[in-house]
């Protein structure tokens, strides 16, 4: 009985805080048993690795619940809002492995959202304010002490009515006037003190056109919109906390509106608040986003060193790393700076398991094989991944000329050098075992080429092949490989957390955050990989093939290292 009721106690403790909300809410009959989420963008801009954690727990809780969980673009700010970044938002969650139900945009509740603010008005409980937003902004008072009155709070009626008209009239400048709710100029909670709640802004909206002049701030879109839908939990992250109060304000005026008594089993869309993704080395504000964007700070939004899911996407993250990311994290209701180092963790987890092996050479100096015969090639067999017996195996072709890895040679090498140096035996991957005789320089003293006896009865899988050698290295043919270009990248900021500084966040960008190597060579197989195909360069990285490809230059990016070398270098 005991061991009984401790795994039931195991079993609570793994829900996330949210899921044990909406278990009770499912316990209690609330909304009939329904369960409706919402992943609710703002199409201005790119989606990134914090909004990752977002979808993941919208999407989540749906699943789990055998609910559903809708999109709905928040297109309230036609300033800033596109097309361009809805067709991305789109690509990005079905890339992570989501499928929503519907696609619903705050547009297309514009009049539906215009009609509740004049059964406000006519209730008394919005006015038209005529002051500056600065005017309106120092009446706020502070959480200790209340705010002052806008002199135009106790308009009639009627006049509101009329100005209100005239917020959506063409011929009305932006910042003329706007609407607030008429609530509580005291509350200690500021969101209380007449928010505004409508603005005019003249800039034609991706959707609607020049239909509207007046908008609807989020405080009077957002929970209309779950309300609207029937969306149960409106999940989100904890800056939205002291607006929770408004929101359920808001919604009680709706229900009102609507006729709605109150009664637990009453539709009621309830807000929930976990922490946000930070992540180290990275910022992940839109505003700064779009910063690092326009001023050309980076190639574009899928720029790899960007924290953008395309981003990642282009650099050979996998969406499953970045889930297993965000799963291994957890929700809380504390922000946190999270490592970087965690997420590149899971990134190399993921791709141990799927990555394909093939050769690189990306620092490369020849090495001649001085007893191989000229001319003669042989196909040497490599397997695809060892985790994977099913991924099979490619051939990659040994001669008398290679490339092998600078850093793999030392003339004068201290004892536990196990690599290259004259004298010594190593084995070439799936190949021979050579021993070096020894190397040519030019007149600088730079090596130029190495030479090296291979032992013909050593080939990899004959029998005795595997006398012991202590150190075996990656190598490419010469004759047949193919030269490709290398893209290396750092950190994009070189502090921690760049979000908390008070320098300029651009002064704080990581000057070496990429290096391009052009004389990488890759054998043949490899250079015939896609985007969006794992890589693995044995003894080096997970790669993978860049867009940026041609037919003469293949162009890979080194999504994360071996292992994790900047841990190292901190300690
Ligand atoms: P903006 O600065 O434009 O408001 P935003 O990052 O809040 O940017 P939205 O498009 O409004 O962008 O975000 C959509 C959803 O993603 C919201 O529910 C928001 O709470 C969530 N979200 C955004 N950033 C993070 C983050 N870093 N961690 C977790 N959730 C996030
Ligand atoms: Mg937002």
């Amino acid at each position: 009985m005991a061991v009984k009721e401790e795994n039931t106690y195991e079993e609570k403790k793994s829900l996330s805080f949210v899921e044990q909300i909406v278990e009770q809410d499912l316990a209690e009959g609330k909304n009939g048993g329904r369960i409706q989420t919402r992943f609710p963008p703002e199409p201005n801009g790119y989606l990134h690795i914090g909004h990752a954690k977002a979808i993941c727990m919208d999407f989540g809780v749906a699943e789990k619940y055998h609910g559903v969980c809708n999109l709905r673009f928040d297109d309230t700010n036609p300033s800033k809002e596109k097309n361009e970044y809805v067709e991305n938002i789109l690509n990005d969650i079905r890339w992570l492995g989501f499928q929503w139900g519907n696609i619903y945009y705050a547009s297309e509740y514009f009049q539906k959202l215009w009609d509740f603010a004049v059964w406000m008005i006519e209730r008394g409980d919005a006015y038209i304010d005529e002051q500056t937003s600065e005017q309106i902004a120092a009446q706020k008072g502070t959480p200790t002490t209340p705010g002052t009155p806008s002199p135009y709070r106790d308009r009639p009626v009627e006049e509101n009515l009329r100005l209100f008209k005239l917020m959506n009239d063409p011929a009305t400048p932006e910042g003329a006037m706007v609407l607030r709710a008429k609530l509580d100029m005291s509350n200690p909670n500021m969101h209380f003190r007449d928010p505004i709640i409508y603005r005019i802004i003249h800039t034609a909206h991706h959707r609607t056109g020049t239909t509207w002049n007046a908008y609807p701030m989020y405080d009077f879109a957002h929970g209309q919109s779950d309300y609207f839908e029937g969306v149960t939990h409106s999940i989100c992250t904890l800056e939205f906390v002291p607006h929770r109060p408004l929101y359920d304000k808001l919604i009680d005026f709706l229900k009102e509106m609507n006729g709605e008594t109150e009664n637990i089993h009453d539709f009621r869309p309830r807000q929930i608040e976990f922490n946000r993704l930070n992540l180290t080395y990275t910022v992940m504000s839109k505003r700064k986003l779009h910063t690092l964007v326009d001023e050309h700070l980076v190639a574009g939004w899928d720029d790899p060193r960007m924290p953008t899911l395309c981003g990642m996407r282009r650099r050979g993250y996998s969406p499953e790393s970045i889930r297993g990311f965000i799963d291994s994290i957890g929700y809380t209701k504390f922000d946190a700076l999270n490592d970087m180092a965690l997420l590149e963790a899971s990134v190399r987890e993921d791709l141990n398991k799927r990555a394909c092996r093939v050769s690189a050479v990306i620092n490369p100096v020849k090495l001649v094989i001085t007893n191989y015969p000229e001319g003669q090639t042989e196909e040497m067999s490599c397997v695809n991944n060892p985790e994977n017996e099913a991924d099979g195996t490619h051939t990659i072709t040994f001669s008398r000329n290679l490339w092998i890895e600078k850093e793999d040679f030392m003339e004068d090498a201290p004892k536990k050098f196990f690599r290259m140096t004259p004298g010594q035996e190593v084995r070439l991957k799936s190949a021979y075992i050579v021993k070096c005789t020894g190397c040519t320089k030019d007149a600088e003293g730079n090596i130029i080429e190495i030479q090296a006896e291979y032992d013909p009865d050593s080939k990899s899988g004959m029998d005795g092949a595997n006398r012991k050698v202590k150190g075996t290295l990656h190598w490419l043919s010469a004759d047949h490989c193919t030269k490709a270009e290398v893209r290396i990248y750092d950190r994009l900021f070189s502090v921690e957390n760049p979000s908390a500084d008070d320098r300029d966040f651009r002064e704080l960008l990581n000057k070496d955050s990429i290096q391009v190597r052009r004389e990488c060579y890759i054998e043949n197989y490899a250079a015939d990989k896609k985007p969006g195909e794992y890589l693995q360069f044995q003894r080096i990285g997970y790669f993978m093939a860049d867009p940026d490809s041609t037919a003469e230059m293949p162009v890979y990016n080194k999504t994360v290292g071996l292992k994790d070398t900047w841990a190292k270098q901190n300690k």
